[in-house]
């Protein structure tokens, strides 16, 4: 069945490259209002331009560090004046930090991962809940990683993160699970993005899938039929679960 995502507004975070890129050009194709957030003004407005040479949807693009926090109050505040409400949310911006022993992390390094992949998205959420609340069908999709649950040798900041946002994203979704909000995680898997160049440099690129076919996998997830809520969705299996095994 095709999504038809028309008349939807939607955030996407990280929208400048990688995941975050495509998953904001497929949810325009399906004919969704994005608006899309990064740092970066180049990448947004190659999403731009690429979204009207699709043809469909639209974007708003939005230069943001996510680390201003008073930076997210006013999207919200922005998007409650302009639209009155918000259908979609994938908070997908990330950071890896960096790949090395624990104790050798440094301090300013561990912040960031913190302050990006976890503080910035309780804050997107708590800018943006009440909007999502005024859809017919909210969704919230919040990217995470099989790190929160491998618990991999050299990972921990960034796992520490992705175990936080994912257990924030339960609590969050047993708290509105009356609502026809519906809130999940998404785990991408290994990915052909830079992030995943960083974090495992000597891999072949060409051995990993594409973004935009895990954005495929990832978008169904905004959907207003969409039932589940407070999952895990594993793109690598296309199957939804509870609690990830380690792979
Ligand atoms: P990329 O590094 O390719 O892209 C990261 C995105 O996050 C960019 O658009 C970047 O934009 C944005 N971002 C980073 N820091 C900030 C900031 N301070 N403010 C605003 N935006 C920021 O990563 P991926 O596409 O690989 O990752 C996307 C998500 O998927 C992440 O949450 C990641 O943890 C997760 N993931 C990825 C996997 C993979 O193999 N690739 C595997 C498992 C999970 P800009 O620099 O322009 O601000």
């Amino acid at each position: 069945m095709t999504l038809d995502l028309t008349g939807r507004v939607a955030v996407v975070t990280g929208a400048s490259r990688g995941i975050g890129y495509f998953i904001a050009r497929e949810l325009a194709a399906a004919g969704a209002h994005v608006i899309a957030v990064a740092r970066t003004v180049g990448g947004l407005e190659e999403l731009d331009d690429q979204i009207k040479a699709d043809g469909r949807g639209q974007a708003t693009l939005v230069p943001l560090d996510l680390t201003d926090m008073p930076g997210i109050d006013r999207l919200g505040g922005a998007i409650h004046e302009r639209w009155g409400k918000l259908d979609i949310l994938v908070a997908n911006a990330g950071v890896l930090g960096v790949i090395s022993p624990i104790g050798h992390v440094e301090a300013k390094t561990f912040e960031k991962v913190m302050t990006v992949n976890v503080t910035s998205t309780w804050r997107l959420i708590r800018s943006v809940d009440p909007l999502l609340r005024l859809s017919d069908a909210g969704r919230a999709i919040i990217l995470s990683s099989n790190a929160a649950h491998s618990a991999r040798a050299f990972w921990a900041p960034y796992a520490a993160s992705k175990a936080a946002v994912e257990t924030m994203m339960r609590s969050w979704a047993h708290e509105t699970q009356s609502l026809p909000l519906r809130v999940n995680a998404a785990d991408p898997g290994a990915t052909r993005t830079a992030m995943r160049a960083q974090a495992v440099p000597g891999e072949d690129p060409d051995t990993l899938p594409h973004p935009q076919e895990i954005a495929r996998r990832i978008v169904p997830l905004a959907s207003p039929d969409l039932k589940e809520t407070g999952l895990i969705y594993q793109a690598k299996h296309n199957r939804f679960v509870t609690y990830r095994q380690p792979e």
